[in-house]
């Protein structure tokens, strides 16, 4: 594929991987990145199988494993921290991978091993694309004009190049709401952090999840499920205003939410998003084409955005390296070998997110009786096909990016 020029939107984690693969295959490729600078925010993502493994062909499996949180795995706690049920790391296929690492570090990790060979564009966007016959002429916000063969849609689940190329009806309709919003925020150790994520219900369909980070810090995320469709525009107001609806949420909700709502308003950091998957009838358009959470964002509540942003993003490049004459038929080949793939990753556990968040005190400890009768039987891993990547059959392709490739050793 010498000499093909690809444009990619967003410079996260699908963004890079698919970068990466393409340079070695011989292909020019730009990012165009809203952000001035790599985003290195976020909170703990989860590497499981076929993610690791291409993780490794990039060279980047030892700096990835240098920087996990070696967290223990997660507890389900009551008011007076006293847990219900513990879900250690084990295999990897319960509720925590063995790779837990902060987002930021893997996107820092990723922008590192490819800003050498790919062009970086920071503080700038897509803001129009017309195709013609051999290509596409892509018009930043900027003013800067490129001419592509190919443009990958990898920026995120809201992705404005989606929208661009599938129309606004189309990428709005594929994003599938699943009535749940979540809160991020760091905030300082306390001496009852250790090395286990600590899940906790409060009644009201409200849960808090206490996460150790990488050593410095303490990583916080709150989650309600309100019938309130205001939190669209909450959604897009500012930060205090937020801050104060998430004050009021959990002010009565008791085990850590004070400390928590004590350190709030000083959590530079915090974001709130809406829990949503992305769900297309087809992956591409013309010479754009879509990778990670802009095509087939599992959820947060999946465990599994990450690797299936970066397992989409190697079979991407792999069938673009093989078919380089013809890419929207590497296109079309991509989404034939990873449909299986996203579907089972975003097959969520029976009832979720619903049946994980009780609306009373009494739906609390049934759903905390249950889970502790599952962790003492040690039957998870038979329950969450979603946690279990290899369960969806797929084999990972070897494929040949060229001399400069690097295969599992
Ligand atoms: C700041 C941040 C924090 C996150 N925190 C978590 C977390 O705590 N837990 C979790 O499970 N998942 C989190 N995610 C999502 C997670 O990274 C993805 O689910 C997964 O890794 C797939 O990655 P992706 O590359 O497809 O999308 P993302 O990682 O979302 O990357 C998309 C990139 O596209 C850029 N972008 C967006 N719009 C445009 C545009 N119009 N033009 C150019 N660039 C654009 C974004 O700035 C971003 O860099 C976070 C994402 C971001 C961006």
């Amino acid at each position: 594929m010498a000499g093909l020029n690809i444009l990619i939107s967003g410079a996260g984690i699908a963004g890079p991987v698919v970068a990466h693969f393409l340079t070695q295959a011989g292909a020019h490729v730009t990012i165009v990145e809203r952000a001035s600078e790599p985003r290195t925010g976020g909170q703990n993502v989860d590497i499981r199988g076929h993610g690791l493994t291409i993780l490794r062909r990039m060279g980047v499996e030892e700096a990835v494993r240098e920087q996990t949180t070696k967290e223990a795995g997660l507890r389900f706690v009551d008011a007076n921290d006293q847990s219900w049920a513990d879900f250690p790391v084990d295999d990897g296929k319960g509720f925590t991978s063995d790779i837990e690492i902060m987002r930021g570090d893997l996107a820092r990790t990723l922008y590192d091993a490819t800003q050498n060979r790919v062009k970086y564009i920071f503080g700038d966007s897509i803001k129009s694309m017309q195709e013609d016959s051999s290509g596409a002429d892509v018009e930043l916000g900027s003013g800067r004009s490129i001419r592509a063969d190919a443009v990958i849609a990898a920026d995120g689940w809201s992705s404005n190049t989606r929208k661009l190329a599938f129309g606004q009806g189309i990428s709005h309709d594929a994003v599938n709401d699943l009535g749940q919003w979540a809160a991020w925020m760091t905030i300082p150790h306390a001496p009852s952090d250790n090395q286990w994520a600590r899940w906790y219900n409060a009644p009201g369909k409200r849960m808090i999840l206490i996460r150790p980070d990488n050593g410095r810090n303490t990583r916080v995320s709150l989650w309600v499920m309100p019938k309130d469709r205001r939190l669209d525009e909450l959604a897009k107001a500012n930060v205090d205003e937020q801050k104060a609806y998430w004050t009021e949420m959990f002010q009565d909700a008791g085990w850590e939410a004070d400390r928590v709502l004590k350190a709030l308003p000083l959590a530079d950091d915090f974001y709130m998003q809406k829990v949503a998957q992305v769900k297309l009838t087809s992956w591409s358009r013309g010479r754009v084409v879509v990778a990670g959470d802009a095509g087939y964002c599992p959820s947060p509540i999946s465990g599994m955005g990450t690797t299936v942003a970066i397992v989409g993003s190697y079979i991407l490049a792999g069938e673009l390296a093989q078919r380089s004459d013809d890419v929207q038929l590497a296109f079309k080949a991509y989404e034939e070998r990873m449909r299986k793939f996203v579907d089972v990753a975003q097959k969520l556990a029976p009832g979720a997110p619903s049946m994980a968040n009780p609306q009373t005190a009494l739906g609390i400890k049934v759903l905390y009786a249950f889970l502790g009768f599952v962790s003492w039987t040690g039957v998870l891993k038979y329950l969450g096909a979603s946690f279990n990547p290899p369960a969806s059959g797929m084999d990972l392709p070897d494929y040949d990016f060229g001399n400069s490739g690097k295969k599992d050793s």
